[in-house]
């Protein structure tokens, strides 16, 4: 099938070059000229294991092309996605979605043919509806049928994701679309990966409900991490013994700075707005939002703590900047408060990650000093501050910090060493969610 994707950002290139993978022809949007200048020069503007390679052999296999306007990219598409950003208002905390519905204009003024019009974006409860009347009133004699196919990839693992997912949720209302979007998604439902039809308004409250959800287990395993920090209990133990019960599962239950990252602090302040809009309740949700808003100001806290209660000229090395690892995305990144607090309370920094350090720059305090690797972060540190659970943080040994810090001092905010094989080396160490050694 002819398709078009508009936006192409992290969802909107990783579903374009999957789309392309499995045998589809796509002709990705993007509007963002930087981006789009890498795109059509052969790279790719952010960083996903994985990607580079894909787009590559799906350009060369001529399934996969980039432009950047919206006339020119749906001119033969039977199929069209929305994979635009929704970020928060600032204002009120509701979902931004005037680049949709910019999108959506755009296609209505320029579309000649009938077409499946699928929002990717996560959009909130009745935005489907809302694109209809749009479409109505600009181009009433084209048959554009609205569907909400919202997308669940995590950045890191994007590809896998996409080609093997849990589940693939689409919500239409005409058969037409229905048939559309079963042939799109054939080659992935064919391997047992299972396509749910619903309403486009379930399948847009689908995409906020499971965010909010997940966002709400690591909000709980964090509190219940304090309760281990005080009571002696340790938090690996209890996420094992509570992950094993299948009715709870294993994933999203690791201890940690806060999420963050461009969903789960989005979804969830938009989701209590969508509940408000309904005059519901999402008392759930507001906690969960509140918890973690307190965690990721915590952590300066245990960074203190290790000092003694002062950073005021300590040098500390900051390990990981992203959300998480796999990603260079820093959006609402836990690393953002506490880099501001440590600069804030007079601490020299230095910071590496992998792959972050180029948005860093342009979001963090200018007074952070950015390191080309793990050892000129750590020379001569009083305190490590592990952030992001990097693989390659996580295969260091005690003696590849003690050899080039200053004081043996470790704050691992994600739990990625062995607290006691660090302790016999001669550390301090404070975890999350266990009593630190000392
Ligand atoms: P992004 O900011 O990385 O990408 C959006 C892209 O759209 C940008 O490159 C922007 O320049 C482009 N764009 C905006 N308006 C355009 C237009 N009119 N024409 C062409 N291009 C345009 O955002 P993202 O992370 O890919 O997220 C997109 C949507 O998917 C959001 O609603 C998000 O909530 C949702 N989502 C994101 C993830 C994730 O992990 N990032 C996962 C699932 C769902």
């Amino acid at each position: 099938m002819r398709i078009a994707v508009i936006g192409g950002g992290y969802v909107g290139l990783v579903s374009g070059a999957c789309f392309a993978e499995i045998g589809h022809h796509v002709t990705v949007v993007e509007s963002a000229k930087e981006k789009l200048d890498v795109l059509i020069n052969g790279g790719v503007p952010i960083y996903e294991p994985g990607l580079e390679g894909l787009v590559h052999s799906n350009v060369s296999a001529g399934r996969l092309q980039f432009c950047a306007n919206i006339s020119e990219g749906i001119k033969d598409a039977s199929v069209i996605f929305i994979a635009v950003g929704t970020p928060t208002r600032k204002e009120d905390g509701r979902a931004n979605t005037e680049y949709v519905f910019n999108a959506v204009r755009d296609i209505a003024q320029n579309v000649k043919q009938s077409v499946v019009l699928v929002t990717k974006s996560t959009v909130p409860l009745g935005t489907g509806d809302a694109i209809g009347k749009i479409i109505q009133e600009i181009n009433p004699d084209v048959t554009i049928d609205v569907v909400s196919n919202p997308e669940f990839l995590r950045e890191g693992c994007a590809i896998e994701d996409f080609i093997k997912p849990d589940r693939v949720v689409v919500g239409l209302q005409s058969q037409n679309a229905r048939e559309k979007m079963e042939q799109l998604y054939e080659p992935i439902t064919k391997n047992g990966y299972p396509l749910l039809i619903v309403s486009v308004k379930s399948a847009e409250l689908i995409k906020y409900s499971s965010n909010a959800f997940l966002a709400m287990k690591v909000a709980f395993i964090n509190e219940i991490a304090n309760l281990c920090e005080s009571s002696g209990a340790v938090i690996d133990d209890i996420s094992k013994g509570m992950g094993l019960d299948h009715r709870i599962g294993r994933n999203f239950l690791q201890a940690g700075p806060g999420y963050g990252g461009s969903c789960f602090p989005k979804d969830t302040l938009a989701l209590i707005n969508i509940a408000a809009d309904h005059d519901c309740k999402a008392t759930l949700v507001e906690a969960t939002v509140k918890s973690n808003d307190e965690r990721k100001a915590q952590m300066i806290d245990r960074v203190l703590y290790a000092c003694g209660g002062s950073v005021k000229g300590k040098k500390i090395a900051l390990l990981g900047l992203t959300f998480k690892e796999g990603t260079d995305d820093m959006r609402d990144s836990p690393s953002i408060p506490l880099a501001e607090s440590l600069i804030k309370h007079g601490a020299i920094v230095k910071a590496y990650d992998p792959e972050g350090m180029d948005v860093a720059r342009t979001i963090l305090p200018s007074e952070i000093c950015y390191t080309n690797n793990v050892s000129t972060a750590l020379h001569d540190a009083d305190v490590a501050v592990v952030v992001t659970e990097w693989k390659e943080f996580c295969g260091l040994r005690p003696e590849d910090f003690a050899s080039i810090m200053a004081r043996k001092v470790i704050v691992d905010l994600r739990n990625i060493y062995d607290k006691e094989e660090f302790f016999a080396a001669g550390f301090s160490y404070y975890p999350v969610g266990s009593v630190p050694v000392e």
